[in-house]
Formats: C-alpha cells, structure tokens, sequence
C-alpha cells in the first residue's frame, strides 16, 4: 500500500485516466506528490474588481465583471479573430481570441454575467484582454484568502482546458484531503532551529495562501528543504568519500621546487598565490585525497600556482597531468611551462588528439616508465590509454568545459589511491552555484591580480562610431600593439559562420591595408592554428581576426586592444573571457564592444555590466540573475542537471547558506546520520536517489 500521496494522480477526483495521461505527459505529474509539489510561478490578488472605464492599457492584469453583448469573426481561415464586446454600466472594451474560437462561441453566452481576468491592451483606440480567462460570476475563487495561485500549463493542456485555473481546482480537491496524511520531512532539531513552518501547512499556504505573510514563509520552508537535501547530499557524499580514499602524501619540499622557486621565477609571488599554494600542501600533507577547486579571474596567474604544485609532486616522486580544454591552450601551456622549467630538468611531453601514433607510443612508454614526469595535454588524455607509472596530481585548467563525471572518471586511473587533484576556473563562479555545482570541492580563490596590472577600459559602440574605433585601431598598432577582433557565431550553421568570420577578414584587410592580419576559427586543422597564433604571439601579425575559440587562456601580453563584434549577441561570461585575452602585459588595454541599435534589454544590461565592472564574480553574479542558473555556461556540461523545483540559485542565495550550513552542523555531528533524530533526514536522502537528480556522477 503505497503512502498516501504517491498514488496515482488518476485516482484524484476530478483526474481520471485521460487527464491523468495528459498530466503525465506534458507536466510530469505522476503521483499525488508531483502535483502537491508543482508549485505556483505567480499570484495575483482577485479581491478587487475594476469598472470598465477604469482600465486602461497601462494596468497589469486585472477582473471586471460585465457581459457579452455580441461576437465578431474577423479574417479568414487560419488567420481568424474572435472579438466580443464586453460591458458594465460604465462602458464597454473588447475581447479578443486568435484560437479555440469554435470553443468560445459555443460555450460562452451573450448576456450571462462573467468575470474577465487578463491585461489590458489597447487596439484602434478601444481597450482591450486577449485571451481573457472568463468565468461565471456566480463561481466563486478558490482561495483562501485574496491570493490566488497561477500555474505553468502547455498549450496541449489548455486545449484539453487543463488551464491554470483548472489546475489550481485539482490542488483544491487534493488539498481537502490531505488534513493528517502528510509526513513531515524535517525533523523537529532542524525545523525549530530555524523557525520552519511545518511541511503540511506550507503545502497548503503554498497553493492557497491567507496572507503575503504565510505565503512568504511557506515559500522561505519549501525552498529550504530542496537546497537543504541537495546540501546534505553534497556534503554526505563528500565525507564519504574522503573516508574511502586515502591520498598520497607530499611531505617533501625539494630540488625541484626550490631551485625553480630560486633561479626560474621571475617575479614574486602574489599574496594570494602563495596563501593558495599552503591551502593545497595541507591538502598534499593530510593523508587524504585533494580535490580543490582553484578560482581565479583570467590573468590572476593560476597556472604558474599549478606548476608549484606539480613541481611538488616531481619532488615525491610522482607524476603529474595538466589537462586543458582546447588544442590550443594545451599547446600554449606546455610551451609556457617548458620555457619556465628551464635548467630544471623535468621531463614533460604533449599529448593531444593530433599527435601522431609514432610518437605516442614513445609518449606512452615515457609515462608507463614514469620517465615523462609532467602530461599535458587535452581530454583526449583521459580518453586515452595511457597509463601512469605512478600518477600522483592531476591539474585540470578551465574546469567549466570539464564534467563531473569526467573528473570523477580521473580517480580511477590509478588502482588503489587516486591522484590528487586540482581544478582551475577562470569563470568566476557565483557562490550560490559552486556550492551545488562543485560543492564537493574545497575552494580555494585567487582574489587578487600581480601588481602593475591596468584595469581594462571597456566601452560600448554603435555602428556609427566604427570608423572611429578602427580609427583607435590603427593608433594603437601604430605605437607597437597588437589587437584581437572577434566575430560571434551568428548562425546555426557552421559554414555561415565561417563565412561571416571570412568576410569580416576581407573587409579588414581593406580597412588595414598596411598590417598583416592572422586568422582563427573552429574549422582550422590544429597545426594551422597553432601556426597562425604563433604569428600572432611572435608580433608577425598585427591583428588577429577570430571567432570564440581564443576565449580561453590564450596569453599575448602585447596584444592591448580587443574589438568584439556583435556584442549583444555573446553571454556575459564569454564576453568577459574574451575581454581577458587583453590587459596581460603592462600597456593600458582596451576592450570595444560594438553593437547594432536594436538591442534588447538584457543585451544592455549585459553590455553595461561588461562597461561598468572588470570583477568576474560581480558579472558572474549579473549572468546568473539575467539567465538563471539552467543557462549558465558549464552547468549542462557539469553533468549535474540541477532541477530545482521552487528555490533559484539566483536569488536564494541567502537561503543556500543557511541550507549548507544547517547541513554541514548536522553531519560534522553524526557524519553517517546515525542518531535516532536524524533517521528522517536519511530516510529522505534515500528516497532522492530515485530522482531526477544524478548523484552516481560525484559519488
Ligand atoms: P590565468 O591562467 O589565471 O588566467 P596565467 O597563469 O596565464 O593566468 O597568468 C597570466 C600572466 O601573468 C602570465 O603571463 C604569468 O606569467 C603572469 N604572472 C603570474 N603570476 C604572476 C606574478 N605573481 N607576478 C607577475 N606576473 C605574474
Ligand atoms: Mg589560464
């Protein structure tokens, strides 16, 4: 016998099995439970009712109560419009339908009196709702007091007048039958710590609310169950894992490491590099394994921190991999790496998808031996069958195009214990979010840049300013600089791109006849990026003209100005990525972001952002308020769909806090959830592991 509120949906009254069918297939509403917890996006206070002479275009949604005089059909065929005109003793307005016509006309009768809800707008002078929701005026709201609910519903459903106010009677009829039948998930140590109103109620002010009040509590009480559970999940895992693995331990600080520290650093360490690096050697010291997320803006120098680490790991004998996301950058980084380990001896090689098979196998002999002390490389050195002799750190550089399931793939490549590791990100990623997306990770944050760095200088252009820009173009390249123009990818197809990209290298070779221009995108064979960056980097080329494919870690000190084209069009993130390619030498840069006119309003408020802050995690927290967590980029490649039903990480930030810290007081007292308060919590963690969310992958 199942719990009450897992059963069926059919079996609700008001259901049965064709709207159970639809429920399920359009909304995912299986259970009693999934419709309790399908929650409300909105409420709007239906206790006052407007005169028709009152409304006007510029009110939000509003009820009148009035009749139908007569219906109109406009239009033919497909393109038909129904109009009713509409009236009280004050006036009239129109209705307007452009589907379920047929519908309207044979249900809705001239003269019978109906209230109208919709939002006013105004057509030929005449106000008017489109698509009003009508009701007899006899009915009366379900509402327990002047809130009342609204749903998400689908077109599908709406047809089948599965509306939201037919939904909103379907959680009535549940509702009345839940008094007693709903378990509480919380237990009382939580609940009466934080004041938390009990479970039942809040399902119930949730969907009828008395007041703001109680709806804000019920809200505040649901929305932390979901970050608490997630938290507690997290946090459980985590321990659990550092309880199964053992680490390596570094306790030697030696010839590598200090000779490089001696003869081959040529500048002094920032404070907040060197604080970073003791977070990782107690991490290296303490037994168990690391797993440590390194945040830093672009430029704040994390990879020379990576290479300090690594250096660590030749002094104890071990081996260490640098991954990174691209060809390029695993190229750039093992060239950089190898020119500052100089005199030192350490072995390195690159291995990357394009290597050829002759010398992987050397590659691959080197590693089996432990001959080859440092890897880098790209994914592919996962994918691949290299084994380690005696693999002790793996460094992973620009984490968000990384996986959790792909890191967590890492811990096996050694049987028996599993290498350190260290993942890079230069997305600064907003707190609320690293909390769940990397939330078994130990942060440690870079927050500071190396001196004599000037802030980038970013403005925002209109077209008509172009000659202008290129005009700042030539000025710079003049005294020495070089400069980056980026195109976006504009449309689905590649090619299109690609010759969107071509044409905007035509066009600038006529607007810069007298520089010689460099060209990257997607479709070039490695060796011919590679080649074309060298050319750039060595100062052979003025400009280097390129899609999104230098976003990431491409490091041209020299280069001091960066044009991006289409601005609106790239998301905040990238558009702050890309800005980092400029601003790493010691000239004034300068970041252009050019525009069409027609931009919408988030465009502008990304663009404003990108003038008004170079700080990552402000924009960072800007992209998470504009697009929502879903949208973020490295979320959907994370391989941690979060699917969160009531909180946002955007703008529950407050909540996730206390949800994390509530979780993290509630396992530092009984890590296993063993204690007879507790067994509700395990329990519900249980009972998540059949849901949506897929914790297989940081297990
Ligand atoms: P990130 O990977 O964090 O974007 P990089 O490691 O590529 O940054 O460093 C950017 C530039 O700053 C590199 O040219 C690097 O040599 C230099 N750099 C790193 N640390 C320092 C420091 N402490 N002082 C001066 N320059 C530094
Ligand atoms: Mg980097």
């Amino acid at each position: 016998m199942p719990e009450f509120i897992d059963q069926d949906i059919k079996f609700l009254p008001g259901v049965g099995p064709q709207r159970a069918e639809l429920l399920k297939k359009e909304l995912r509403i299986f259970t009693f439970r999934d419709l309790l917890y399908y929650f409300p996006y909105k409420y709007i206070d239906r206790t006052k009712f407007h005169k028709v002479s009152e409304i006007n275009a510029n009110q939000a949604y509003i009820q009148v109560k009035g009749r139908i005089k007569h219906f109109d059909l406009h239009g033919e065929a497909r393109k038909q419009r129904l109009s009713a005109v509409f009236y009280d003793e004050t006036g009239s307005l129109d209705l307007i339908w452009f589907s379920g016509i047929k519908y309207i006309r044979e249900n809705l009768k001239p003269g019978q009196e109906y209230v109208a809800f919709g939002k006013p707008s105004v057509f030929n002078g005449r106000v008017n709702l489109i698509h009003p929701e009508l009701e007899g005026a006899e009915k009366e709201q379900i509402t327990t007091g002047v809130l009342q609910a609204y749903y998400n519903t689908t077109e599908t459903l709406k047809k089948r007048f599965l509306t939201t106010r037919a939904i909103n009677k379907l959680q009535y009829n549940l509702a009345i039958q839940i008094d007693g039948k709903i378990y509480e998930t919380l237990p009382p140590h939580v609940r009466e710590k934080l004041k938390l109103l009990p479970l039942n109620q809040s399902l119930r002010q949730i969907h009828f609310p008395e007041n703001t009040h109680t709806l804000q509590k019920a809200t505040y009480r649901l929305k932390f169950e979901e970050l608490f559970y997630i938290q507690l999940k997290i946090l459980s895992l985590k321990h659990k894992r550092e309880e199964a693995f053992k680490g390596f331990i570094f306790s030697t600080i030696g010839y590598n490491f200090n000779k490089f520290y001696e003869n081959n650093l040529p500048f002094n360490l920032t404070n907040a590099q060197k604080k970073v690096i003791k977070e990782i050697r107690r991490d290296l010291g303490s037994g168990k394994q690391m797993n440590r997320l390194l945040q830093g803006d672009v430029g704040s120098g994390k990879t020379l921190v990576a290479l300090m680490v690594a250096l660590i790991a030749f002094d104890n004998g071990f081996q260490a991999s640098l991954m990174a996301p691209t060809e390029i950058l695993a190229i750039q980084h093992f060239n950089t790496i190898k020119k500052m380990l100089d005199g030192i001896g350490v072995k390195i090689a690159l291995l990357t998808g394009s290597t050829k098979s002759r010398e992987r196998k050397i590659i691959h002999h080197g590693i089996e031996t432990g001959e080859i002390q440092l890897l880098v490389g790209t994914h592919a050195l996962i994918e691949d069958t290299v084994s380690f002799h005696k693999l002790g750190l793996v460094i992973i550089d620009e984490q968000h195009r990384f996986g959790v399931a792909q890191r967590a793939r890492l811990w096996k490549k050694n049987s028996g214990i599993p290498p350190h590791v260290l993942v890079m990100t230069a997305t600064p990623i907003p707190r609320t979010l690293a909390m769940t997306l990397y939330g078994d990770l130990d942060v440690s944050v870079i927050d500071e840049l190396p001196p004599g760095r000037k802030p980038i200088e970013t403005r925002h252009f209109y077209e008509n300013r172009r000659k202008e820009v290129y005009q700042f173009i030539r000025q710079q390249i003049e005294s020495g600089r070089q400069a980056y123009i980026v195109y976006p990818l504009i449309s689905e197809s590649e090619k299109l791109d690609l010759k969107n990209l071509e044409n905007g290298y035509e066009l600038l070779k006529e607007v810069f006849p007298r520089y010689k221009l460099s060209m990257v995108h997607g479709r070039l064979k490695p060796a011919e990026k590679d080649q074309e960056m060298q050319l750039f980097k060595e100062g052979k080329t003025q400009i280097m003209v390129a899609t999104t494919v230098i976003e990431v870690g491409v490091d041209v000190p020299n280069a001091s100005v960066m044009i991006i084209e289409s601005a609106e069009r790239f998301g905040l993130s990238q558009l702050h990525q890309l800005r980092g390619r400029v601003g790493r030498g010691a000239e004034q840069s300068y970041c252009l972001l050019m525009s069409s006119y027609k931009i919408s309003n988030e465009s502008r408020k990304r663009l404003e952002t990108m003038v008004r802050t170079n700080d990552g995690f402000e924009i960072a927290e800007v992209d998470l308020q504009l697009r929502g967590p879903g949208d973020l980029e490295g979320t959907q490649q994370s391989g941690l769909g979060i699917n969160l039903n009531i909180a946002s990480l955007g703008k529950d930030g407050e909540i996730l806090r206390v949800a994390r810290n509530m979780a993290s007081d509630v396992l530092d007292d009984d890590p296993r959830l063993e204690k007879h308060e507790n067994q509700l919590l395990l329990y519900h963690l249980q009972r998540m592991k059949n849901t949506e969310f897929d914790w297989s992958v940081i297990s």
